[in-house]
């Protein structure tokens, strides 16, 4: 019998990481906090679940091996996965042969490594697992043995950490907001810390179940992060604090209302419907940009209106005399005229757009597309499907499950949202689709983009579907990487094109990312600024 012991690094790969973490209640900052959250888990059986992956990077036989190679080399005899991305670099080996053995390998001279790191981090992106840097390791054991250690590590092995998008901050504050839907938000008020070219005061911590995860409170030194333009995201605890807090737990009152706060699946809620901080919340959201898109009445004067109780719900928008800010610092005549009109035309939103903007849970953007596109074409037909409670003709739906079908059905019961509807529709505001949007629905976000597409797609078969969807918004695709090339849609097995494009410094976009920004076009930016 044989006996090894192994060292590696379990893993959870990038694209899986995002499906998954798509249907979680808990989101997960990166995917090694979900792959470690999960194996701390005491069910092994629950751990299985997740599609973990492994690279074994060591192993020590009974037999003392002469190198490293030779180690790598046994271990892939035996089967285990080893990482493809190896580099080997000396100036004594035979490297003819050590590139024959290894084929896969990146073989060179000493003086080569710096190159290497330099790929390394340039090809980062588009691994399928997260990388913070690389192990550089002395090949011939001997040498090793000779070299020994120092107080806390090997002589023999150096790591290179790539340069992070993260930060150290201490967390001063956790303060709970409450939603439009009356969702209790935990966030986390972190001393000002600089990322990425911003400076990041507040992390939102999600929920207690994810505060438990990173076992954090107030006082402690945490790790945030900010990749590319997504919201900044606690990625670990560095030290706890000194002051003794244990890990934060959510208070049992809301604060803005006093009312209990109940946990209702991975979140606390404040139910209490006229509870001041959710009203508040509605309003702001009933008239923000991706909803009735008010002009001129943005969130202060918004504020001003609803401290002064002119505004107590959505409808009373429609309602309240503008002439009353008239004595207000920083309100003319002029300005006021302005809010009238956008009041006014405001009005003429799509039934869709009006039915979003009132923040009835579970029914987002994606949920009021799939009723519409289902025939539920006006508000009656969905309050008639409310009084017959008619849950199967919404989960027959497909993309809506029973959860989202039960919710939707109980707050379309409720007298206080058809009180609202009534007003609003009285206003003039429309609660039906009269005829189908137009055909020129895409916005023009691949304009002056030059795209190449390889590889193959899970959701693009054939892959011409890809490039329609960005010719429809006016990119141009071209058959071949060239200088002129800016994206590179790279599916899986892409080939040459990927090397080319790595080469002329293509910003290269995969799948998951691409139908993101088709998606949310909103996104681009910081999209075509990377
Ligand atoms: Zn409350």
């Amino acid at each position: 019998p044989l006996s090894v012991t192994v060292r590696g690094e379990i893993f959870l790969a990038k694209s899986l990481f995002h499906k998954i973490n798509l249907k979680l209640e808990t989101p997960y900052a990166n995917p090694r906090n979900l792959a470690s959250g999960t194996l701390r888990r005491v069910k092994s059986s629950e751990a299985a679940q997740l599609p973990l992956d492994i690279f074994i990077y060591e192993g020590y036989f009974d037999a003392p091996a002469a190198s490293h190679r030779q180690i790598l080399r046994e271990l892939e005899l035996l089967g285990f996965k080893l990482n493809k991305n190896i580099g080997f670099f000396s100036d004594a080996d035979d490297l003819t042969g050590i590139r024959q053995e290894h084929p896969l390998w990146q073989v060179g001279p000493i003086g080569e490594i710096e190159d290497f790191l330099k790929q390394a981090q340039a090809r980062r992106e588009i691994l399928d697992y997260e990388i913070d840097g690389l192990v550089i390791k002395v090949n011939e054991i001997r040498a090793r043995e000779i070299l020994g250690f120092t107080g806390h590590h090997p002589r023999w092995a150096i790591a290179y950490k790539f340069e992070a998008p993260e930060g150290s901050t201490i967390i001063e504050a956790i303060q709970v907001q409450i939603g439009r839907t009356g969702r209790a938000t935990p966030v986390a008020r972190v001393q000002p810390v600089r990322i990425s070219g911003s400076t990041i005061s507040n992390v939102t911590l999600h929920n207690q179940e994810y505060i438990n995860i990173l076992d954090l409170a107030i006082g402690d030194r945490v790790n945030v992060s900010k990749r590319g333009d997504v919201i900044p995201a606690v990625e670990r605890l560095v030290e706890k604090n000194q002051e003794g807090n244990s890990t934060w737990k959510m208070p049992a009152l809301c604060s803005s209302c006093g009312s209990s706060l109940s946990r209702s699946g991975a979140h606390h809620f404040c139910f209490n419907a006229n509870c001041p901080d959710q009203v508040r919340a509605r309003i702001h959201f009933f008239a923000a940009r991706d909803q009735m898109d008010i002009e001129n009445l943005g969130p202060e004067t918004l504020d001003v209106l609803i401290d002064r109780g002119l505004i107590k719900d959505p409808g009373d928008i429609y309602h309240f005399d503008p002439e009353v800010l008239m004595d207000l610092p920083g309100f003319g005549r002029k300005k006021i005229e302005l809010l009238k009109k956008g009041i006014e035309s405001s009005k003429q939103k799509p039934y869709r757009i009006v039915l979003q903007s009132l923040a009835i849970p579970e029914m987002g953007q994606k949920v009021i597309e799939l009723l519409i596109g289902a025939g539920f074409r006006d508000i009656e037909s969905l309050f008639k499907l409310a009084e017959t409670a008619n849950i199967e003709a919404l989960t027959s739906i497909h993309g809506i499950g029973e959860k989202t079908a039960a919710s939707i059905i109980n707050s379309l019961k409720t007298l206080k949202l058809r009180q609202r509807i009534e007003g609003l529709k009285k206003q003039g505001l429309s609660f039906s689709e009269e005829k189908s949007l137009p055909e020129a629905q895409f916005p023009a976000i691949f304009k002056d983009m030059s795209w190449c597409i390889t590889g193959s797609f899970v959701h693009f078969q054939p892959r011409e579907l890809a490039a329609e969807e960005i010719k429809k918004r006016g990119g141009r695709v071209t058959s071949t990487v060239t200088g002129k090339t800016t994206h590179l849609l790279a599916g899986s097995a892409a080939g040459s094109k990927m090397e080319n494009a790595l080469s002329l410094g293509v910003k290269i976009i995969q799948e998951e990312e691409f139908l993101e920004f088709l998606q949310s076009p909103q996104n681009i930016l910081d999209f075509s600024s990377t």
